[in-house]
């Protein structure tokens, strides 16, 4: 064999190091794309994975809808199938369709409305009630609060104390299908903020627990307010959907907590619920918010959010009851609204006229100052009891009303009058 020259060895030894290097190069090019690939992979796994989720979720959903009957118009009879009581002088009914046919689905935060006869009333009254759960094939759930009197000398809330003393397990119902425009769309992603305080838990509950049930990963946060745990409605329900999905951000504040209440167990913080509050937990303000509870509290809240720069088309409220929808009502004061044009309303039928007073905040309270009957019934433009024909003239609403009223009529009690009017009353 020919001695190498040192000049060969050299030119061996670079061209074997070249080639390493080459191969290096090609073993670091594989791992790298293998690894990209690898990465690319399970990146559209996940997508997959998530799509495959929401698939499923808007699946049960179309399911639900699909095996759900079609809503009734006017009353069905309903048979109350369980009666449960709870905290905060609340009780639970579960009302199962007397007619054993299929129920309708409802969209979480509508809400029943209920014909009563109840005996010493000449009329039948009506009210209505939150659904508070998700939806069920066999029944419907409502909570209902003991109403107090709001002042020693006058009488107990009618229809709530009725539902507690009187109505038992196997009483037959007059219900009217559900309704309202203050739900929750299950089929968007968009992170929600449920409020609510005391008994206005309720449709809040019913789009938690609606979500839950549909399997929806969607970020919730829950602010709830009451006095203390004696009157925490639905407690360890909340508590243990909250400790079981970890999208679920539960924060209940005690406005005067017991002497064997708990922070960080029973409740987390001491307090009312506040927008503050929410600055301090939320990572911004960038959510849907839904919310239910005594009107200075919604009230409250509505204008803090608002000033905190959350638009008004992603805070959602309901009133339960006529203070709350005056204060709304009150709120956009207008040249249309306010009490200096002199309108004058006639109420035909009666034979009375009158320069409109918007301290009256609504037509229906008007009527009555004037001693003109008006049918009515939840006095927050939910029910349509006071559905009245318009003569002549119109009238405007500060808020969308529950039922949305026919051309030509106008539910007296969130109405306002626009111009003269005349009502057929
Ligand atoms: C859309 C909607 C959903 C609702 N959901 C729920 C729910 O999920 N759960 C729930 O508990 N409630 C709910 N409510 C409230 C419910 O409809 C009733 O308004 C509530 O139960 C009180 O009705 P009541 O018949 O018991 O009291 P009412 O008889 O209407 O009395 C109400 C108050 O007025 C006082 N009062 C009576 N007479 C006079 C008088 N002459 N002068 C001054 N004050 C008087 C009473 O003392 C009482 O404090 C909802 C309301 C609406 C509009």
């Amino acid at each position: 064999m020919p001695e190498l020259s040192l000049l060969n060895i050299f030119l061996l030894l670079g061209g074997a190091l070249l080639i390493a290097l080459v191969a290096g190069q090609l073993v670091a090019l594989v791992v790298g794309e293998t690894r990209q690939l690898r990465a690319q992979s399970l990146s559209e796994h996940v997508a997959r994975e998530l799509l495959l989720t929401s698939l499923a979720s808007a699946r049960r959903a179309q399911r639900k809808a699909e095996e759900a009957g079609a809503p009734w118009n006017g009353i069905r009879k309903f048979s109350v199938a369980r009666k449960v009581a709870d905290r905060g002088d609340a009780c639970s009914f579960y009302l199962a369709p007397h007619d054993k046919k299929s129920l309708p689905a409802f969209k979480p935060g509508q809400y029943l409305t209920f014909e009563l006869d109840i005996p010493g009333q000449k009329k039948k009254v009506i009210r209505c009630y939150s659904l508070s759960d998700s939806n069920h094939p066999d029944f419907y759930r409502v909570t209902i609060k003991r109403c107090p009197p709001s002042k020693p000398e006058h009488p107990s809330g009618l229809s709530s104390n009725f539902f507690h003393d009187h109505i038992q397990e196997g009483t037959i119902l007059d219900v009217k299908a559900p309704g309202g425009h203050f739900f929750l769309d299950t089929s968007k992603e968009v992170p929600v903020v449920l409020i609510s305080a005391g008994v206005g838990i309720t449709p809040c509950l019913s789009m938690m627990n609606e979500l839950i049930e549909l399997g929806s990963k969607r970020e919730i946060w829950w602010f709830f307010g009451c006095r203390n745990s004696g009157d925490h409605i639905m407690k360890e329900h909340v508590a243990e959907l909250a400790a079981k999905h970890e999208n679920i951000r539960l924060h209940v504040c005690y406005s005067a907590p017991g002497p064997t209440d708990e922070e960080g167990t029973d409740y987390q913080h001491k307090g009312r619920v506040t927008v503050d509050l929410f600055k301090e937990l939320l990572p911004s303000n960038n959510y849907d918010y839904y919310m239910c509870g005594p009107g200075p509290f919604m009230e409250s809240i509505t204008t803090a959010l608002t000033e905190w720069g959350v638009p008004d088309n992603r805070v959602h409220f309901e009133a339960f009851g006529p203070a709350s929808v005056k204060k709304k009502a009150a709120a956009p004061v207008t040249a249309e609204t306010s009490a200096a044009p002199a309108f004058k309303v006639t109420f035909g039928k009666s034979g009375q006229t009158a320069d409109w007073n918007a301290k009256f905040g609504n037509l229906l309270e008007f009527a009555t100052s004037l001693g003109v009957a008006l049918p009515s019934g939840c006095c927050a433009g939910q029910c349509g009891t006071c559905l009245t024909a318009i003569r002549s003239g119109n009238v405007i609403y500060a808020n969308e009303p529950g039922s949305k009223p026919e051309p030509g009529t106008c539910l007296a009690c969130v109405a306002l009058p626009q111009g003269d009017l005349v009502l057929d009353a």
